[in-house]
């Protein structure tokens, strides 16, 4: 039993900030002398559309997306995105290149093979998925209709430092774990998208930024809530969008301008993600798993080499607050995911946590 709140390390769901758990609680009940909660609101309703407009202009310009292209709040996670991008875009060459750097583009990979013909523009299983391949590692095709990779690798830890040169062959990427923890330019991609759970907001929405040059382009068999058309024309309310976490993202991104934007994001994050990974270079104990140049500024990676005392690791964490610090089922070891809410007195007490650690079991 906790009677403060800890530190959730969780890859995602993951960490709110407080501010924005305490500003939704407060109108909870009433929202802005509505006399209702969000949750209760009709989706067409004057106050609700106030309140999604608000979260996509927010977007829009704390992302700082172009005009060229669409925000679509739609359901089904990143992993729907996964059938939706090849059901939309592949159609046009009938190929698409994918570069496969961890488990969740090796997904995305398997679910473009059900609809075209899939190249591996580079695959870094060879070496556990611990480094990024770099722009003279991949093998494009000029005949692509797209290429996709996965930005940021919640389960390895790694993280692309730079934007692949795709020539006329428009980029999609997996954000999930990266979006709104630093700038990036927009302009350059032609779908990213995002499960809102980590940096975001809560579970159960999932954002879209597309160039609008590829909405149109769906099989003719596309069911109609997986086509872009359908959600750009009825500006993602075809059906009942997820209300409640539009709302919760608008107070995200008014508590990341409140912090200086996506740059006071990237500066936080970055000394954040230092106390760490300088502590993990300087442990006898603790190894960090991905590559120097490679490493994620939001889930950081490491073991002791002992599967057994990466287990009590985790379980002492546990009962010191400091939650969710096991590795992926799938990996092992441990894992701290420190996306934009976590602060900065949480890798301080992690890494005081894991010299105590280290002075007992050297
Ligand atoms: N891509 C990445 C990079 C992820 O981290 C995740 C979830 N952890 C997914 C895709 C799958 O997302 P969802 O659960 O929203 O479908």
């Amino acid at each position: 039993m906790f009677t403060e709140r800890i530190y959730n390390f969780s890859a995602g769901p993951s960490m709110l900030p407080e501010e924005v758990l305490q500003k939704a609680a407060s109108e909870l009940l009433n929202y802005g002398g509505t006399g209702t909660s969000v949750m209760e609101m009709s989706h067409r309703s004057k106050n609700f559309l106030a309140i999604f407009e608000e979260t996509k202009h927010l977007l829009k310009s704390v992302l700082n997306v172009p005009d060229s292209h669409e925000i679509l709040f739609l359901q089904g996670g990143a992993s729907m995105q996964f059938s939706m991008i090849p059901l939309n875009l592949i159609g046009k060459t009938g190929k698409a290149d994918y570069a496969i750097t961890g488990n969740f583009s090796k997904l995305a990979v398997k679910e473009g093979k059900r609809y075209g013909d899939i190249h591996i523009a580079a695959d870094t299983e060879d070496e556990n998925n611990t480094y990024i391949p770099r722009q003279g590692d991949l093998s494009l095709s000029s005949d692509a209709s797209y290429f996709h990779y996965c930005a940021n690798n919640t389960i390895y830890g790694t993280e692309w430092d730079y934007v692949p040169e795709t020539g006329d062959v428009p980029i999609v990427s997996d954000m999930s774990s990266n979006i709104l923890s630093k700038s990036i330019d927009v302009a350059k991609y032609g779908i990213i998208y995002a499960g809102a759970q980590k940096n975001m907001a809560p579970a159960g929405l999932t954002a879209v930024i597309i160039d609008k040059a590829l909405i149109g382009q769906e099989m003719a068999h596309t069911p109609t809530m997986l086509s872009y058309k359908t959600q750009v024309e009825k500006d993602s309310m075809y059906n009942t969008p997820p209300t409640y976490n539009i709302y919760m993202l608008g107070l995200v991104l008014k508590w990341i301008k409140a912090k200086g934007g996506l740059a006071g994001m990237a500066n936080y994050n970055a000394e954040k993600a230092k106390i760490l990974y300088d502590y993990l270079d300087e442990s006898a104990l603790f190894k960090g798993c991905a590559r120097p140049e490679a490493r994620s500024l939001m889930n950081v990676t490491f073991v002791t080499g002992d599967p057994e005392l990466d287990a009590s690791f985790a379980k002492e964490a546990e009962a010191r607050g400091l939650s969710n610090l096991k590795g992926h089922r799938n990996v092992g070891g441990m894992r701290a995911s420190i996306y934009n809410a976590m602060p900065m007195e949480g890798l301080q007490t992690l890494v005081a946590f894991m010299k105590e650690f280290e002075a007992k079991h050297r």
